[in-house]
């Protein structure tokens, strides 16, 4: 039997380990670990006819994660604690030889760049331990990653633009909240923007370019050009593009409250003198808003992400839109987790069992784009992400 060690408690690890139990065949038994017991300690009372083994581990030091591999005989690691800890997980893994798969590129805590850099680093290490590493399987980075491949492998000879759009309808009745972990999301969405056209990348201010786009089953929103990681693994994997965009979307309320948290200074990441002692406005603006993983119960609404692609098939010009739409409530209700925190966890899972499988396999640190779509894509329908596909007028 397999043993499946999942590292991180909080929003995104209850859906998978509710996942990975509804896929017990592939699975086997559940080691999970975090940094406190407390969280862990509710995920498997959710769950009380699992096999699931908790315990604590700081991911910060590579060494506590190797001997709990090695205690645990891990088959793979899936890591959805923070950015922060995905170098020493992998170097955890390659000092054990054992699979590894994350859901967000690796950030140092004092810096927000977003970069693959130090992960593609790894590969020659995967590689001489024999092993994968697949990187960003949550839903964007991941499921959208896989929406291009797909498109390129049926749909285009070239695809030549890409907008990756994401919606999230949800309404959780606070005035300000985070869908997931605040300091994550709020360095991501206060960063300038970027976007990747004919081979540059270019900056624009923070939230500078909006459109309206019109989300199927949810209406139209007012949708930011943001900075988002995919952008800079599909770049080198897409043949032919000519441009690539990122679109969120956020209310009028989100965006006054965030400005004004960043013109007082809580968002800063620098440590400032308080009473003698120093705090992270960031991280004390975290202990102030509610628990991201606490939003399940109360949030309504649905959310919609997917990707446009535009480009050329045997010579005539093509556009379609890979979407999916979820209910927080339905997802709450299989998981005890709110839409964002499912549509992360389920393809963590997702990717993760095609591993173990067999099915996605090779030597080294991949990107989702890079893997055979068409099993991934078939997974999304039956674990709960139902997909759809419209072709657009060009
Ligand atoms: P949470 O903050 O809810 O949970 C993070 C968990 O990691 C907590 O249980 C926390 O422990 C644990 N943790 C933090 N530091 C350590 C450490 N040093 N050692 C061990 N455990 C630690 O985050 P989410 O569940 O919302 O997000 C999880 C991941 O998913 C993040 O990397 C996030 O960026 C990513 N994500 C990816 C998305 C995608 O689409 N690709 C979308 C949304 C999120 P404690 O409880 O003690 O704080």
């Amino acid at each position: 039997m397999k043993t499946t060690l999942i590292i991180g408690a909080g929003g995104v690890s209850r859906v998978v380990v509710h996942k990975c139990v509804q896929n017990v065949d592939v699975f086997g038994k559940i080691v999970l670990a975090s940094r406190s017991i407390g969280r862990c300690e509710v995920i498997k009372s959710d769950l009380p006819d699992a096999d699931i083994e908790i315990t604590t581990v700081d991911a910060d030091v590579t060494d506590e994660v190797i001997k709990l591999i090695k205690s645990c005989n891990a088959d793979i690691v899936i890591n959805v604690a923070l950015p922060y800890q995905d170098l020493t997980i992998m170097d955890a893994c390659i000092a054990t030889k054992t699979p590894y798969l994350d859901t967000a590129n690796y950030e140092h805590p004092d810096e927000a760049k977003f970069e693959y850099k130090l992960q593609w680093e790894r590969d020659a290490k995967f590689k001489e331990a024999g092993i994968m590493g697949l990187l960003g399987s949550g839903f964007d980075p991941g499921a959208t990653n896989v929406f291009c491949a797909y498109a390129q492998k049926h749909y285009f000879d070239e695809i030549h633009t890409i907008d990756i759009l994401d919606c999230n309808a949800g309404d959780h009745g606070y005035a300000f909240a985070t869908n997931f972990n605040p300091e994550i999301n709020l360095r991501e969405v206060s960063a300038k923007g970027r976007y990747w056209e004919n081979g540059v990348w270019i900056e624009t201010e923070p939230m500078e370019i909006m459109q309206v786009w019109d989300y199927p089953e949810v209406g139209p929103k007012d949708s930011y050009l943001l900075y988002h990681e995919e952008m800079e693994s599909l770049v080198k994997h897409i043949k032919g593009l000519k441009r690539i965009r990122f679109f969120m979307t956020f209310g009028q309320s989100y965006l006054t409250h965030m400005k004004c948290l960043e013109n007082v200074g809580m968002l800063g990441i620098e440590p400032v003198e308080h009473k003698g002692m120093k705090i992270i406005p960031m991280e004390f603006l975290k202990t102030l808003l509610p628990d991201p993983a606490s939003l399940g119960p109360r949030t309504t609404g649905k959310t919609n992400i997917g990707i446009v692609a535009e480009g050329i098939k045997d010579g005539v010009k093509k556009k379609i839109y890979i979407y999916q739409v979820k209910d927080h409530e339905d997802c709450y209700a299989e998981t005890n987790s709110q839409g964002v925190s499912y549509s992360t966890g389920v393809p963590a899972m997702i990717g993760a069992k095609l591993m173990l499988q067999g099915k996605w396999s090779g030597t080294g640190v991949f990107n989702m784009e890079q893997m055979d779509p068409d099993a991934f894509m078939d997974e999304m329908n039956t674990q709960g992400l139902p997909w759809e596909i419209k072709e657009l007028e060009v």
